[in-house]
């Protein structure tokens, strides 16, 4: 059988100055020496690598005392560290190499470090794994110096403790604590996320509320915006392809309106070239001017010649008064005043020439008569006055035809004038007509242009961005302007009526929603670890009780068969404890009197008991009535622990057991014993002995001494018993 334990390695510990080295080959190992050498130094270095927390079980003050303090010839080490070899080729270990070595560390500082190799690991997590390996630092399975009869001063639920360490139920016990630690924590969590739940809950609501709301006003602000979008961008769109249209006419009556301008300018010309042609007035009234001043001339004319004929006719009648009766003169001159008269009604200028000439011929016919009367000057006076008068006249004449001349023109250019007026009145009609029509069609437009002004007005009172009305596209669909006016109106009334809601308040909700989430999920996740941390520690309960039941009777059979064997009779029992229920519900405290209370315990409370039950001793010494434990004698109380032990190893044997001195108080018959008992166990089990005992030493394999110098420090002398004992 391939030995577990194979090497230890001390540097620096306690008196161990120097790296020391003891191999384990063989099953039993004993250490050896003068008292104070350092082997229980040796043990303890084997408890202190497997995890030993407490200083007084490494028989120490401090971890610092566990560094080599230094000597007066030897200085301090700063650190200590022991390495502990296993086998591994059980897969004792959760490592794939044969062999394991564990290295515990510490430095001065206080610094404690444990490695699996050269890989650190917590305490924590090294615990369970030695607890699997049925490694202890305490109990039964590393005994140390003066803890030979622990079993028998250990508390009944201790002794339970070291019988389930033996067993190897210390690992499901360390998982059960942990269990149950890990139960009470998550029972706290529980309360703790239930008590914030409570507190969170009733916010909440008030919050679920605020949010359920504020969902409510966002669906409407949506129906509402939609509604805004349909409305408003189909009212857009309507008057942007009204302005479009109207603009159609527009365009096309500014074009007319070009041409009718043109045609009025052309006209306007027109009339400027006709005005420019008109008459000249100046002229006109120079002729008229120069036909008075003939007229007058004429005037003169007329009565030089009037006057010349007068007395022409003076001198003619005369001469003719004495040719004709008076009477017939003055007939005469009355024809030709009568005919004088009617000629001024005459208009015409010839008929009145036509009529003065033959009065003048009638008038000469009978002057001539008297001719010869009348003196020739006189007569050529006249003749020369009626020359003068006929240029004159015929000047006047002259200038009449031009003046009439110059009349009938103007007419005529008149006439044009004002048919050209009227031509151009008619353009400046239609001109009017088609600017009258442009400016209605502007003004339609610009109603419609203000129309959408509004209606941009009213977006952006909405608080709209003018440009995303643009983007919004039209709906195809007619839209019911009243029926959308009202709905909107209604949605906008809606809002109202819900109100303004603060959105911090909103986003506290969205938070504490998502805490309170969170913390039901948290509850969840604790009531399943809870109930699967509860199943897990009554499987375990389970696991250690029955394994526990299933050994305890053979321990019982043993534990009989090693104290008989030692004390050479008798009879040893162990026993669980007795259901004892706790004391304020035992008694019942009456007017200060102590009443038993009768207390029927559940059949849980009654298996919970057995399961917690720490273990009696009952036993009976030959020839003795011992009736308490503590009248057993020193040696006595280890006979017993050490049966129990024996009985255990029998039944379950750990890998190894270290026994520092357990021998030390027996007589040399039960020493014996022990040592055949080790030498038996050890097919089962490795052993580190450290004795005086002469027998024990016989019952090794190997022997290491250790001693001390004048140094302080502790050495180790390996030796074959074989060799040694020979060699004596
Ligand atoms: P016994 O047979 O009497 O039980 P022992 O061999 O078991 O003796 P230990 O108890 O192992 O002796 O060793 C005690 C010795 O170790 C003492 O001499 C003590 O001075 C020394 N020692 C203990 N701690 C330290 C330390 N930190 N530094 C140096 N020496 C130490």
């Amino acid at each position: 059988m391939a030995n577990f334990l194979k090497r230890l390695e001390l540097q620096g510990f306690k008196s161990f100055a120097n790296k020391t080295v003891l191999e384990f080959p063989s099953r039993v190992t004993a250490i050896v020496g003068p008292n104070g050498s350092g082997k229980s130094n040796v043990i303890d270095a084997l408890r202190w690598v497997l995890g030993e927390r407490e200083a007084k079980h490494l028989r120490g003050d401090t971890i610092g005392n566990l560094i080599f303090a230094g000597t007066p010839k030897k200085s301090s080490a700063g650190f200590a560290r022991v390495a502990l070899y296993f086998d591994n080729s059980h897969k004792t270990f959760p490592f794939d190499s044969p062999e394991v070595m564990l290295i515990r560390k510490v430095d001065r500082s206080g610094v404690s470090q444990f490695f699996w190799h050269d890989e650190e690991v917590r305490l924590r997590d090294l615990l369970p794994i030695l607890a699997r390996a049925r490694l202890g630092s305490r109990g039964l399975t590393m005994i140390g110096q003066g803890q030979s009869d622990i079993f028998v001063r250990s508390s009944a639920e201790d002794r339970r403790m070291m019988i389930e360490e033996i067993l190897g139920l210390r690992e499901f016990r360390l998982k059960k604590n942990q269990s149950e630690r890990q139960l009470d924590s998550s029972r706290v969590n529980m309360e703790k996320v239930q008590a914030m739940l409570a507190e969170l809950t009733p916010h909440l609501r008030f919050l679920r509320k605020q949010k359920g709301r504020f969902d409510k006003r966002s669906e409407i602000e949506e129906k509402l915006r939609a509604l805004e979008n349909t409305y408003f961008s189909f009212r857009h769109g309507s008057l942007i392809t009204a302005i479009e249209k109207a603009s159609v006419p527009i365009s096309q009556l500014e074009k007319e309106k070009i041409e009718k301008e043109k045609e009025v300018l052309i006209f306007e010309k027109k009339l400027k070239e006709i005005d420019a042609k008109a008459y000249d007035v100046k002229s006109l009234n120079e002729i008229r001017e120069k036909i008075r001043l003939l007229l007058a001339e004429r005037a003169t004319i007329d009565k030089s010649l009037a006057r010349g004929e007068a007395r022409l006719e003076l001198a003619v009648s005369k001469s003719v008064a004495a040719a004709h009766s008076q009477k017939e003169l003055l007939d005469f001159i009355q024809d030709i005043s009568l005919e004088i008269k009617s000629l001024l009604n005459f208009e015409n200028l010839e008929k009145i020439k036509t009529a003065l000439s033959l009065r003048l011929e009638n008038i000469e016919a009978l002057l001539k008569k008297e001719k010869k009367s009348a003196g020739d000057e006189l007569e050529k006076e006249v003749k020369d006055w009626r020359v003068k008068l006929e240029a004159v006249e015929k000047n006047v004449e002259a200038l009449r035809d031009e003046e009439e001349k110059m009349l009938l023109g103007q007419q005529k250019m008149n006439q044009e004038f004002r048919a050209q007026i009227e031509a151009l009145e008619g353009r400046k009609n239609n001109l009017r007509l088609v600017e009258e029509k442009l400016q209605r069609e502007i003004f339609e437009k610009e109603k419609i242009g203000l129309k959408l002004e509004e209606l941009n007005r009213e977006w952006f009172s909405l608080g709209r961005d003018l440009a995303e009305l643009k983007t919004i596209p039209v709906s195809g669909e007619m839209i019911d302007s009243p029926e959308a006016e009202r709905k909107m109106m209604r949605l906008r009334g809606e809002l109202a009526a819900i109100g303004e809601i603060d959105e911090g308040m909103v986003k506290e909700a969205e938070e504490s929603e998502s805490r309170y989430e969170f913390l039901s999920r948290e509850l969840t996740d604790l009531h399943k670890a809870t109930t699967d941390l509860r199943v897990l520690i009554k499987d375990l309960e389970e696991r250690i009780h029955n394994d526990f039941k299933n050994a305890f009777k053979s321990i019982n059979e043993e534990f009989n068969k090693y104290f008989r064997l030692m004390f050479g009779g008798g009879r040893a029992h162990l026993k669980l404890k007795k259901y004892s229920p706790p004391a304020e519900e035992k008694n019942n405290e009456i007017e200060g009197e102590v009443v038993e209370k009768k207390y029927a315990p559940t059949e849980a409370e009654k298996e919970e008991a057995e399961q917690k039950a720490g273990i009696e001793i009952d036993l009976t010494v030959p020839k003795k009535k011992i009736s308490s434990l503590e009248m057993l004698s020193g040696g006595e109380k280890t006979l017993v622990s050490l049966a129990a032990l024996f009985a255990l190893i029998s039944v379950s044997p750990p890998p190894f057991l270290v026994l520092d001195e357990v021998d030390a108080a027996l007589d040399e018959e039960n020493a014996r014993r022990f040592a055949d008992l080790i030498k038996e166990f050890s097919k089962k089990t490795q052993f580190v002995i450290v004795t005086h005992n002469r027998a024990t030493m016989e019952a090794a394999d190997i022997l290491y001494g250790v001693t001390m110098g004048d140094d302080g420090v502790s050495k180790v002398l390996s030796l074959k018993l074989d060799t040694v004992s020979s060699n004596s």
